[in-house]
This record gives C-alpha cells, structure tokens and sequence, in this order.
C-alpha cells in the first residue's frame, strides 16, 4: 500500500512486522555468515522501513535495523571497544538519488569540494591498531562500538604489514576480502569433501576472519584494502585522496582505482566505468562509494547513530547469477 494511504497505527504495525523479519536476516547474516535471503531483497524492505520512519518520525524504535550497525559479538572472541565508532553507510540505487545527496550536502557546505570515488569491496570492515609503527591490535566491526579482537588471525594474512615504514600511532580502517579465485577454490574443495559451500566471497570472508582456530583463518587467502582512520591527525595527508597514498606509503595495501571527481558528471563516469569492469576484476565490488575528499571536511560534517554524512555508497543491481543457493548447509 502506498505510504501516503497509511495512518500511524498502520505504519507501526507494518514496521514491526519488518523489524522482526530485517532483524532476523541480520542474525543470519553478520552473526551466523549465513544469509537467508539475497541482499537486494534485504535492501527493498529496508528501504519501506526507512520510507515508514521517514514519514511516521515518532515510530522509529531503538532496535529498529535503520538505528542498527553490524551484529553482535561471536561467542569465543575477546571484545574491544571502538571509542571512534566503526560505522555503516547511506546508499543509493539510482543517479538520481545520487544527484540529490550531493545537492544536499553541498546546501550545507559553502566551500566547494571534490569528491573521492572508490569501489565498494564486497568484504567486512576491520580495523588494526599500530603503536609506534607496529601491529598490535585488529578487530572487527562488529555493532560499530564493540567489535571482535581478531588480532591472532589478522597476523595470518599477507597484505597486513606488521610494521608501518614509519613510527606512526594510528588505527586505520578499510575491508578484508575474499578473492574471486580463492572463493571458487575454497568452494569446490568444500564440495568434494562433502562440506557445505559459502554463499557468497562476503560471507566466506566473515566466516575465515571470525575462526578461534587462526590455522583456518591463514589457510583461506583473505586479503585487505585499506581506506579510513579513526583519527588522521598523525598523517601528512589532509584529504582522502592523499591519504590513501600515503597508506601506500606506509606499506599498507589499498586499492588503485580511487580517483577524485571534480563533477558530479566524474563520478557517474566511474560508476559506468567500474560496472562494465566489474566482472573482471579479481575481487567483489556490490557498488562505488564517493566521499567529500577534505579530511576537515569530513570531520565536521560528522555522521549519524549510522552512517557518515560525508559519503554514500551507489549500490549496483545485483549480480545476474544468484550466488545464495538454495539447498544448501549454512554452517561455517
Ligand atoms: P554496507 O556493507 O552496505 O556498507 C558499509 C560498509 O561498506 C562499510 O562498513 C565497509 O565495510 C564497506 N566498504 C567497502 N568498501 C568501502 C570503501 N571503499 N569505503 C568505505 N566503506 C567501504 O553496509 P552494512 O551496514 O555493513 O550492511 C548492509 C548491507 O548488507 C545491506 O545493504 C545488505 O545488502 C547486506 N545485508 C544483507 C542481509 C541478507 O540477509 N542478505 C542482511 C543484512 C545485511
């Protein structure tokens, strides 16, 4: 029914019923790294309950999935708090939407500022803490506040360095992945052997991070990509862009293809570009991210209980294979 028809009582009633369903999802899929459904049906009554609150303010609960980042802690894992929140992101589906966040922001913001176009890895956003130049923490996302300590596996895998070409204390941020190669791999291995198969590179990721037996995590060929900091202050670097190089710089692994959109009409090029490539590229992309290059940009315009308002993700249509397949184990 169309949100205009509805009253107040019918619009709770719904977004109720789709809390419980979208919370259940979520369990399956941040918690267990076994989805149920596919993601763009996860995201279509997502966004009706984002169209309810939006029109209905006052029925927005604090356990509504719109309030909500990530799952909970997996049994096992030490927590660690993020004092600097490891947060999710706005998305878009059509240019259209993404002509309007920058009408938006730009409304917001007198200096005129560039964006920063970068894919959006298909992996599970983690964090690593160095002190003094040297590796000492990782975690994961987990509720954005408190995430998993995963530092014995991070320790497994080739692209973290365990020391920063310079003294710096900094937690930097960005995505651990599954390649394309390994995800088919470790697949048809998991077939022969009789063992259920991961849904998708994403969920295989999860599941390879998250292991208390870190042999499992090194055995799986995850790799990262670097993109954020909890604070940039201790780099040289003052816009994202310029930060990404420096992550270089400082040994850590980031992906090449960034590039700084001076127009609206640069970043939908990226977009086309980076949709006609993406099956070719050796890793899973579900869409582009762009991001107010200015670091201080960033910084003042600061985020919501969810997502920085200084970015937004343009989500691709989904992939023409469906890779949740239905008969199917669900176990790790
Ligand atoms: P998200 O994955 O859509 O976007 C936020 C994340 O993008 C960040 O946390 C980061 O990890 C990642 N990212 C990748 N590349 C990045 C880059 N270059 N810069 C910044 N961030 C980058 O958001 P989310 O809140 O983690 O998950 C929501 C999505 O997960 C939904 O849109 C849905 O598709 C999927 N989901 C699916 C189910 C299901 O049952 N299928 C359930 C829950 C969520």
């Amino acid at each position: 029914k169309p949100i205009s028809e509805l009253d107040q009582a019918a619009a709770a009633t719904e977004a109720a019923s789709l809390r419980t369903e979208l919370n259940q999802w979520r369990q399956d899929y941040y918690d267990n790294d076994a989805p149920k459904v596919e993601d763009d049906v996860y995201d279509r009554e997502y966004a009706r309950l984002v169209a309810l609150e939006t029109a209905f303010p006052s029925i927005v609960t604090s356990d509504s999935p719109t309030q909500l980042v990530g799952g909970t802690v997996k049994a096992g894992f030490t927590k660690v708090q993020h004092p600097i929140p490891m947060l999710s992101l706005g998305d878009v589906f059509s240019q259209a939407e993404l002509q309007a966040f920058d009408d938006r922001l730009r409304q917001n913001v007198d200096d005129p500022f560039d964006y920063n176009c970068e894919l959006k890895i298909d992996g599970l956003a983690l964090s690593l803490q160095y002190e003094n130049g040297k590796l000492v923490q990782g975690s994961t996302r987990g509720n954005g506040s408190v995430g998993e300590d995963i530092t014995r596996n991070i320790m497994t895998i080739d692209s973290i360095p365990h020391e920063l070409s310079r003294p710096l204390t900094i937690e930097v941020r960005g995505e651990c992945y599954m390649p394309k190669a390994a995800f088919a791999a470790l697949n048809e291995r998991r077939e022969a052997a009789g063992e259920s198969v991961f849904a998708n590179p994403r969920n295989a990721a999860a599941g390879s991070l998250r292991q208390l037996d870190t042999k499992v995590t090194a055995e799986r060929q995850l790799s990262t990509f670097m993109y954020n900091v909890a604070d940039y202050e201790p780099l040289k670097a003052r816009t994202q862009s310029e930060m990404l190089a420096e992550f270089a710089d400082l040994g850590l692994t980031i992906n090449p293809t960034f590039k700084v959109a001076h127009s609206m009409a640069e970043v939908f090029s990226y977009i086309d570009h980076y949709q006609n490539e993406r099956p070719d590229l050796a890793y899973g992309i579900d869409g582009i991210v762009i991001k107010a290059n200015p670091l201080p940009l960033q910084r003042s315009l600061g985020a919501t209980v969810k997502v920085p308002r200084w970015a937004i993700a343009f989500k691709f249509p989904p992939d023409e294979q469906p890779t949740l397949l239905k008969d199917v184990e669900w176990t790790v």
